[in-house]
């Protein structure tokens, strides 16, 4: 347990959270809507630093990223509690439940990733904003290092603290799960334009990819993809990477999962505009390899989590010497 930041102290013993744009208001033994940001006595404590539910060596491909150093593995950590409720969620167990956890000092953090030979560190699996106080520490000792930083996030969170974080990290996925409002509130009691906010930011300091997690007759539509697909050209421009994620019915939800047809619909209208579309928990050749937009040769190939990039040189098309948004 460890005193939060960004908070202040109302009348009556009761704290303002200002983390996020839930803006929470507890009270003296109350926890706020993410479960792990507690009020004890007049003062707001993260119950979860340095406290992780799940410590893996994933590919990171897996996040999804697929052009930050393609082809290398990162040291994965997340924990309990999320600022969304999504009902949907593959890991309920840990965002919307509680799991056990064993502690990861931001030390053994980086000495764990530094001995497995990661290229660095990913928060990832719950929501990793909420986990605020122990990623900022643990992303300064790991650039210290010479680690990179890696955010998986829903991007629900206010500028201010972003903007400290963000000097610490290199790369994020950012989840948009729809461009309506009424989805947000709907489905994961959340708003968009904060979601939205956060992506630009990010994009003007880090490398970003977004992941859109295609949820059958929900957020589907070629209009809704459309609208998505022009939101991305015009804000954070077409050399973004975008994954179209299928859905598979899971914790509260049991809409069928995503048929083929949709993901390929979502490919077929983005690739008119963006340069990089990838479809994620699917198989098909579509949105699987990275080709370069310059001379269309295949860069990198995949197949599940194999990645060839011997076509790659320095980042760059071997053939053209072109460039594609891959940081190498
Ligand atoms: S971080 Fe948690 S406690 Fe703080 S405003 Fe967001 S949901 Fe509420
Ligand atoms: S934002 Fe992600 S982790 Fe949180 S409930 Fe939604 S799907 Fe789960």
């Amino acid at each position: 347990m460890k005193e939060a930041l960004h908070w202040r102290k109302l009348k009556d013993g009761r704290v303002h959270c200002q983390l996020c744009p839930h803006y929470c208001v507890i009270a003296d033994g109350e926890v706020g809507k993410c479960r792990v940001r507690k009020n004890i006595e007049g003062v707001l404590y993260s119950l979860i630093y340095a406290r992780a539910t799940s410590v893996a060596m994933d590919p990171i491909e897996k996040k999804p990223l697929y052009h930050f150093y393609p082809s290398t593995s990162i040291l994965s950590l997340g924990t309990n509690g999320c600022n969304f409720v999504c009902p949907w969620c593959q890991n309920w167990h840990i965002s919307q439940a509680t799991a056990s956890t064993e502690e990861v000092s931001s030390q053994r953090a980086v000495k764990l990733a530094q001995r497995a030979g990661s290229i660095g560190i990913a928060y990832t699996y719950n929501e990793p904003l909420i986990w605020f106080e122990y990623v900022v520490h643990t992303a300064k000792l790991a650039h210290d290092s010479g680690l990179k930083n890696v955010l998986v996030t829903n991007g629900y969170v206010n500028q201010e603290p972003l903007e400290e974080l963000l000097p610490y990290m290199d790369a994020l996925n950012i989840d948009i799960k729809s461009m309506e409002e009424d989805f947000y509130r709907e489905y994961c009691g959340a708003r968009l334009a904060p979601v939205l906010e956060t992506a630009k930011t990010a994009k003007a300091s880090a490398h970003i990819e977004l992941t859109n997690l295609l949820i059958t007759g929900e957020n589907d539509s070629p209009q809704g993809i459309e609208k998505f697909v022009d939101w991305v050209e015009e804000n954070l421009g077409p050399e973004t990477p975008v994954h179209f994620s299928a859905y598979f019915p899971s914790y509260r939800f049991s809409a069928p999962a995503t048929p083929l047809s949709s993901l390929l619909s979502a490919y077929s209208i983005a690739t008119q505009r963006l340069h990089y579309v990838y479809l994620g928990n699917v198989n098909a050749p579509e949105g699987r390899d990275t080709l370069c937009r310059h001379c269309g040769a295949t860069i990198i190939s995949r197949l599940g989590y194999s990645t060839d990039i011997s076509a790659l040189s320095d980042g760059k098309c071997k053939a053209c010497g072109g460039e594609n948004n891959i940081v190498a």
